[in-house]
């Protein structure tokens, strides 16, 4: 089952210019790229946050997790055909939210990033 995330860490803030950064998050073994990989090129900020991006179109496109290894981050504005059945699951890093930002809904909320998010998000 897949599950949806929104990031509201302040570098999520500043590299989407909203309140939030949604995505899928899987483990790397079920991920695959299909086409395009060639055409990504990466921004990496001085904190360490990592920006992926096509060079062609200028999208946010699936990178590798930064604080936690093994896993991918699927920006969920990407998905072109997403189930009806997909909604946000877990709010993380709402600790750091923008004070504007109003969390609805009854999707988990998490102050940051759970240690261990094969057990409590996956
Ligand atoms: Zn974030």
């Amino acid at each position: 089952m897949l599950s949806l995330y929104q990031c509201h860490c302040s570098e999520c803030r500043k590299t989407t210019g909203s309140s939030a950064n949604a995505g899928l998050l899987l483990s790397k073994n079920q991920f695959r790229w299909i086409a395009g990989e060639e055409n990504i090129k990466v921004f990496i900020k001085s904190s360490g946050y990592r920006v992926n991006f096509c060079a062609t179109c200028g999208s946010p496109v699936p990178n590798p997790t930064s604080v936690q290894a093994g896993f991918m981050w699927i920006p969920a504005g990407l998905l072109d055909n997403p189930p009806p059945s997909l909604k946000v699951s877990n709010h993380i890093y709402v600790d750091s939210k923008a004070s504007w930002d109003e969390i609805a809904g009854s999707a988990k909320q998490h102050a940051e990033l759970p240690l261990n998010i094969n057990k409590t998000l996956l």
